[in-house]
């Protein structure tokens, strides 16, 4: 298999990673092209498809060694059809992205949505990569997670397992972008904290307000802002301590630009979660910060295609 090389795109809202990469995980190339999704998802497919054969031809690499492509997009998807039912980073609607891509690439496409495939470039070669069962959250704009089992991601019955960031965690709790209120990417995603900091008068160094801000304010001894940690990692123990209940996963990996504060997340999120998580579940299961950043995309997505050719 070392010879088998999968095309991993990682679908952003500004730019499009595209990476070659061998069975074993080793990353032959990779670069990245502007996402554009203005100009039509005909015309973003060519400029993606053009750029991974420029890839291939700059590293002296035959296309039909190339098996496959995955591909990681923030869009709610059906996986079966390969359809884009819904992006709202790229203004997209019922796009059928793996059929255009098939056609354009001539290679077998295989998509799934970013948390998922993050999660799953993880669980491979990243911090969840010695785990039976591995759970990913990622704390940004929104709370996303995935679940990976036995090196494969569980989609569940319409491929929305793992949306961890809509565990209803608070009674009473603000509106959440799916309608409901009280999830916990109200409380626990980056934008929540930022929110609740803003609300408690808190001001960053420049006169805007990050989460990393609020780490360095609390690391400072500025009270406010440990209150507004505090409340978030509360938060997300609830919303972990119900997923690790259902899951009993070995390990939980934390993601996103929040998980840079380090311990100072970590070590407080554990003591709480332990004492959320049934004892038999939270003694197995470790949380650890993702060690791949912003690779895990395009490596999970190529992994999803070298999956395909080995089933
Ligand atoms: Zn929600």
């Amino acid at each position: 298999m070392s010879d088998v090389i999968a095309l991993g795109i990682d679908i952003g809202g500004t730019n499009v990673k595209v990476a070659l990469v061998k069975a074993d995980g080793d990353v032959i190339a990779q670069g990245s092209v502007p996402t554009a999704p203005e100009r039509g998802p005909e015309i973003f497919v060519k400029a993606v498809a053009d750029y991974a054969r420029q890839l291939t031809r700059e590293n002296e690499i035959e296309w039909a060694t190339i098996v496959g492509a995955g591909v990681g997009m923030a869009a709610f998807l059906d996986v079966e059809r390969g359809w884009v039912e819904e992006s709202v980073n790229l203004h997209w609607r019922d796009v059928p992205i793996v059929e255009l891509l098939e056609k354009a690439l001539d290679k077998p496409v295989r998509i799934d949505n970013d948390a998922n495939v993050a999660a799953l470039g993880e669980a491979w070669l990243g911090a969840g990569r010695k785990a039976k069962t591995s759970l990913c959250i990622t704390l940004g704009t929104g709370v996303g997670g995935g679940i990976v089992i036995d090196g494969h991601i569980h989609r569940g019955a319409s491929t929305m397992a793992g949306e961890i960031g809509h565990i209803h965690v608070k009674n009473q709790g603000a509106l959440c972008n799916c309608g409901h209120y009280g999830c916990l990417e109200t409380l626990s995603s980056a934008t929540a904290i930022v929110r609740a900091g803003k609300e408690a008068g808190l001001v960053g160094a420049d006169g805007d307000l990050t989460a990393k801000d609020i780490f360095a304010l609390a690391g400072q001894g500025n009270d406010v802002a440990q209150g507004v940690i505090d409340d978030m990692i509360y938060w997300l123990a609830v919303g972990l301590g119900v997923a690790a209940n259902l899951l009993n996963p070995n390990v939980i990996v934390i993601t996103g630009g929040v998980v840079n504060a380090g311990e100072a997340l970590l070590k407080p999120l554990r003591e709480a979660f332990a004492k959320e998580a049934l004892i038999r579940v939270a003694r197995v299961c470790e949380i650890v910060p993702a060690e791949l950043g912003s690779e895990a995309g395009v490596l999970g997505a190529a992994r999803l295609a070298l999956q395909a050719v080995a089933s």
